[in-house]
């Protein structure tokens, strides 16, 4: 018997006439970049036998279903090794992450470093014996007599088709038939089993790559009130070179990490005294801040926003008029108790704004009026998200509001998404695109957004309007906005093509009408403006860090704690550099003089690590000839730089912002 299957690849349909028995494997086995097949919407195992009417896609391994698929087997061959190497292992689960994967093991010791190269190691040979992934469908019964050893495979038969409320369960136990995997060796025999619905490669000869890169401890179920279990980490790629590469990104972020780079060029600092999530500015960090500061305050006058001032606190009746109580309760930090008062530090600026706009009357002249401040709000992150000044509990928003006639929406929408593009320019941030976060509608989490359906798709049109006629990409984020109206964020690729999101503006029609607020229209009636919230750093400990991150440390000029350090080359120079270092000065230029007792060589390398833009070397020849040697931070040298010339090279690459690592070079 024939039957008739359809080959779907994304740019043809094929139709085909293969015989009764014809799998995957008959299909595809030849091209090993196909990992798996997707029939209808489920991806299945190439030794699946296809049907009569199919619609049979491959799966290749650099596609995200593919990656995944590769990572899982891995964990397969990863929890193989484990259980061979040591003794009363229990199994967890073992799904797919970003980048990897990982394993859940209860073991009676913690795994050590060494541990896990020998896991490594045994996994790495395991891959080599081309054992075959085969699926067998199991009775729940069959499937309790067979795992009776492992107590957590028995509790996931028991949940099966509620899988999907378990952290990574759902890999193990879906909602169909139950099944297990046996990993079978060349001669036939079974080395392995685990439960679990697949898919899988179909042998191990087609995972190349992977590295075991750390554990970590981990709660069965995600449940602190359960066994506690050790994650085993790994990363598993197409090819060696793909993971070369991503180890390669991997030491690149290290090397450039915020936190370590705070603490080398001394710019902030965590101090656990504090708690965590709640950083400290060193003066050096403190320099970088204030100069972002006076950029974003003057920035925000010249476009016509007025500068303004809140408290920290509040009484609590306040966020429950804008409705960020009870919506946005968990962000907050309990209330205070004052005399039977109850007050909240803020989490945010807007309804105090608020109350600024209602002090008075508003007429319809005064519009758009635009309120800015530096609005440090308190988020009650949970420690594990804390992230350096990434994510952090002490949160300095430039926040802004714009209060405008709903006619006006759109002309503001365009103005501040411009100033926003032009900000993050001038910073050295030069590639965006736009994410347009709107409620969910799918209905499950629909009533954690206030407001009626028209409200919401009217001001999601006009936000999406304006991001697609500002040319960059815009990109769906559903059941991202905040309760009280969607926003547009703009989200920047840093020198090593992470995106970090920035910006964002907001569209609110919302806390108008929950605080009353009105303007008086041109026929004297009473209209409610809508509310455009806008931050343009975000927030200043947020847009600080990724800075670190961008530039390495290695600051542009105008953004550099110290701009030009002077080195003399002996003690007898001294008087010449301390001459400079005056003229530098009263040009504004941060510049210091390291006249300590290192020598000349420990010196350079000193300026070198500090990360200083312009080292002005002084010695007998350019004392000679009244002048100055420069040395840029990627090794280049200039020397013999007339004084005069050299002041003004330096001036200039501070006032034009040139953001390029070798100043006057980008
Ligand atoms: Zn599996
Ligand atoms: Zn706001």
């Amino acid at each position: 018997m024939s039957q008739s299957i359809t080959l779907v690849r994304p740019d043809s349909r094929e139709s085909r006439v293969v015989d009764e028995d014809t799998t995957g494997l008959d299909l595809f086995g030849d091209d090993t970049r196909v990992v798996a097949m997707r029939v209808g919407d489920k991806i299945v195992d190439l030794a699946t036998p296809v049907a009569s009417g199919d619609e049979i896609e491959p799966v290749l391994i650099d596609s995200p279903d593919g990656l995944a698929i590769i990572r899982h087997s891995w964990a397969h061959v990863t929890a193989q090794a484990v259980q061979a190497l040591f003794a009363d292992v229990k199994l967890g689960i073992g799904p797919p992450i970003t980048d990897g994967y990982y394993y859940d093991f209860k073991v009676p010791t913690p795994f050590t470093p060494d541990d896990l190269k020998a896991i490594e190691k045994k996994a790495l040979q395991l891959s080599k014996e081309r054992q075959r992934f085969v699926r067998r469908v199991v009775t729940d019964d069959e499937a309790r007599a067979e795992l009776v050893n492992e107590p957590f495979k028995l509790e996931l038969i028991g949940i099966k088709g509620h899988a999907a409320d378990t952290e990574g369960a759902s890999v193990e136990v879906g909602e169909g038939e139950l099944t297990i995997y046996d990993n079978v060796r060349r001669d036939g025999s079974v080395a392995w089993k685990d439960l679990c619905r697949g898919p899988h490669v179909p042998n191990t000869s087609y995972l190349k790559a992977f590295a075991i890169t750390r554990s970590s401890a981990a709660y069965w179920r995600g449940d602190q009130a359960n066994d506690q279990l050790q994650r085993v980490y790994g990363t598993a790629w197409p090819t060696k070179d793909d993971l070369d590469a991503y180890q390669d990104r991997l030491a690149e972020a290290l090397r450039r990490d915020h936190r370590k780079l705070g603490l080398e060029l001394d710019l902030f600092s965590f101090p656990e005294e504090l708690g965590s999530g709640l950083p400290v500015f060193h003066p050096k960090g403190g320099v970088i801040k204030r100069i972002m500061e006076d950029y974003v305050r003057q920035a925000h006058i010249d476009n016509g926003f007025l500068y303004v001032g809140t408290p920290h606190i509040s009484k609590e009746g306040l966020f429950y008029t804008s409705g960020h109580l009870p919506y946005y309760g968990e962000m907050m930090f309990p209330e205070m108790d004052d005399e039977g008062q109850k007050y909240r530090i803020k989490a945010m600026n807007c309804p105090m704004h608020n109350l600024i706009f209602k002090s008075r009357g508003r007429s319809y002249r005064e519009l758009p009026l635009r309120f800015f401040e530096f609005g440090t709000v308190y988020r009650n992150e949970k420690s594990g998200v804390l992230q350096g000044l990434t994510r952090v509990r002490s949160i300095t928003q430039d926040d802004s509001h714009s209060y405008v006639a709903p006619e006006q929406a759109e002309t503001e929408i365009k103005h501040l998404l411009g100033f926003i593009l032009q900000l993050l320019r001038d910073f050295g941030l030069t590639e965006f695109y736009l994410e347009l976060s709107t409620r969910d509608e799918d209905g499950k989490k629909k009533d954690k957004f206030i407001g009626s359906d028209e409200d919401w798709a009217m001001a999601t049109a006009l936000l999406e309007k304006v991001g697609l006629e500002s040319g960059l990409d815009l990109v769906p984020d559903p059941g991202g906005a905040a309760y009280y109206g969607p926003k547009i964020s703009v989200q920047a690729k840093d020198a090593i093509g992470r995106t970090w999101q920035m910006s964002t503006i907001q569209y609110d029609f919302n806390q108008p009408a929950r605080f009353e607020l009105e303007y008086t229209a041109p026929d004297g009636s009473r209209q409610q403006p809508v509310m455009i919230h806008s931050a343009k750093f975000g927030s200043i400990e947020r847009f600080l860090g990724v800075l670190t991150e961008h530039y390495a440390g290695a600051f542009p000029a105008w953004l550099a704690p110290v701009q030009a350090l002077c080195l003399p080359v002996s003690d007898e120079y001294l008087p010449y550099v301390e001459e400079l270092a005056a003229k530098l000065r009263a040009q504004g230029v941060r510049v210091e003089i390291d006249d300590s007792d290192d020598r000349f060589s420990k010196k350079v390398r000193n300026a070198a690590k500090q990360k200083v833009p312009f080292i002005l070397i002084a010695g007998g020849e350019d004392v000679a000839a009244g002048a100055v040697s420069f040395r840029f931070r990627d090794g280049s040298q200039r020397n013999g730089v007339p004084i005069d010339e050299a002041i003004d090279a330096i001036v200039h690459a501070i006032e034009t912002r040139d953001n390029g690592l070798v100043p006057g070079q980008s």
